[in-house]
């Protein structure tokens, strides 16, 4: 597709094909700066002091491996400022991991930090070859989810017509498709193949649009999924990936090759580990993703320990970049469920139930396909005395448990009320997680 004589969209090609050794030298001068940051956090300060960490701990890139890993349960432990490395009234933003509530990830930002962010954001949109003369539809909720305004600071910084539409009313979505003629669409996976299939519905022509390209992320999603919403919407699709933690959607996207995504080295340090031993896995092995900001005052992370699960592409890429790729993500170590693009823990469930009365001993949660979204249903055996009870009573609690969980996890679920007793009982680790998705 891109020949040699076509030109290869960059935002800032000295910094994008910069050689590795500065690259490096970018990187532990960033290393070094953000665990000074770190030393000004209550949660960091502690745990470096015992292990007697300064900045001085790291003189070359690999003495990385000397810092401890930091979990989403540290996050959770420094809620809600625990943190925080600059004067509280130096934070403009603050974010939060979405379907989190009560003990959620927090992030702060600093005015520079949003600079920041939007400015890694623009650089992927660049090098998914958007430019300012597209008109990108960003499908994403809007709010503390960063997928919103991560990617809509982003897309306007690099001078796209940005129209806010947040997720959801698909016919509104289509229309404005057509009278603004968006070329770009920001969206989950999921929600790319039922916009198609609302497309089909509504009767539109393929000649009503002039969508070129969608940025895909939040979800795990195969090649072959991509390449049928390539297909049926006629558009090529690019593999975004990023995180609340880490700004939100810009640390690595595909390049016009799409051919595994480019993180954006000179901001974030890289490592793959072996989610058991926690050590390196070999070069080109799939491991658990690792990831260190480098471009963020207000919060450092080090060594954060992401659970997703990935490898190194060890070809370097026709683009030119020498910043490294990862290949699409292929799943996860812990039991975070991301259903329509939200992160659900299934503890979050059990949080609702465990102090609801009326519920019984045992319950099961099936993530399903109900067309191409996902259905979350939840079966919850009750008490022997709510069961012999009113049905109206049965109801109300239905209704309750619905309403209490969409509230805590921001995703309405199909709530299943089964007689006590019913419900599978498993013999050592309970299993209460069925999901049937297709892996495609
Ligand atoms: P959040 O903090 O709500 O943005 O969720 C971040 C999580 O979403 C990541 O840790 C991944 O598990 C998942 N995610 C984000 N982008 C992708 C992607 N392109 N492919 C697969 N999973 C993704
Ligand atoms: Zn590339």
């Amino acid at each position: 597709m891109f020949g040699k004589d076509v030109e290869i969209p960059f935002l800032d090609k000295k910094i994008e094909t910069a050689p590795r050794e500065e690259i490096e030298r970018i990187q532990l001068a960033g290393l070094k700066n953000q665990i000074k940051a770190a030393l000004r956090t209550d949660f960091y300060r502690k745990k470096y002091k015992d292990l007697g960490i300064t900045e001085d701990t790291v003189s070359t890139l690999d003495d990385i491996r000397k810092l401890p890993f930091t979990t989403k349960n540290d996050l959770r432990d420094a809620y809600p400022f625990g943190l925080l490395a600059v004067p509280k009234d130096d934070v403009v933003r603050l974010h939060a991991s979405s379907g989190t509530t009560g003990a959620a990830t927090v992030i702060y930002l600093t005015q520079k930090d949003l600079d920041m962010a939007a400015d890694t954001m623009a650089r992927s949109l660049r090098a998914a070859g958007c430019s300012r003369q597209d008109i990108l539809q960003n499908m994403m909720t809007y709010g503390l989810f960063t997928g919103g305004l991560g990617l809509h600071y982003g897309a306007e910084k690099l001078g796209m017509m940005v129209v806010p539409t947040s997720s959801g009313n698909t016919i509104r979505q289509i229309k404005f498709m057509k009278d603004f003629g968006t070329t770009v669409v920001h969206a989950t996976p999921s929600y790319l193949l039922h916009l198609h299939a609302a497309i089909e519905e509504s009767g539109s022509l393929r000649s009503d649009f002039k969508l070129r390209k969608a940025i895909a992320g939040a979800e795990p999603h195969s090649e072959e999924l991509r390449r049928k919403i390539e297909r049926t919407l006629g558009i090529e699709v690019y593999n975004n990936y990023g995180m609340s933690e880490m700004n939100g959607p810009g640390p690595a996207i595909e390049c016009v090759f799409r051919n595994g995504m480019h993180i954006w080295e000179d901001r974030y340090i890289a490592e793959i580990i072996d989610p058991e031993t926690l050590e390196p896995v070999p070069e080109g092995e799939t491991g658990e993703l690792v990831l260190t900001i480098l471009c963020r005052d207000a919060m450092p992370l080090i060594r954060y320990r992401t659970r997703d699960l990935t490898r190194f592409i060890t070809e370097p890429c026709e683009c030119g970049r020498t910043h490294r790729k990862i290949a699409r993500l292929t799943g996860r170590t812990d039991d975070m469920l991301i259903i329509n693009g939200v992160n659900v823990f299934p503890s979050q469930i059990e949080e609702v139930l465990l102090r609801t009365k009326g519920v019984g001993a045992n319950y099961f949660i099936i993530v399903d396909k109900n067309g191409v979204l996902d259905k979350l249903t939840v079966q919850v055996e009750i008490t022997p005395e709510m069961f012999a009870d009113d049905s109206r009573l049965i109801n109300a609690l239905r209704d309750r448990l619905r309403s209490e969980m969409a509230a805590l996890i921001t995703i309405n679920p199909v709530v299943e009320i089964k007689q006590p007793g019913s419900l599978p009982v498993s013999e050592g680790k309970a299993k209460r997680v069925d999901d049937r998705r297709p892996k495609d």
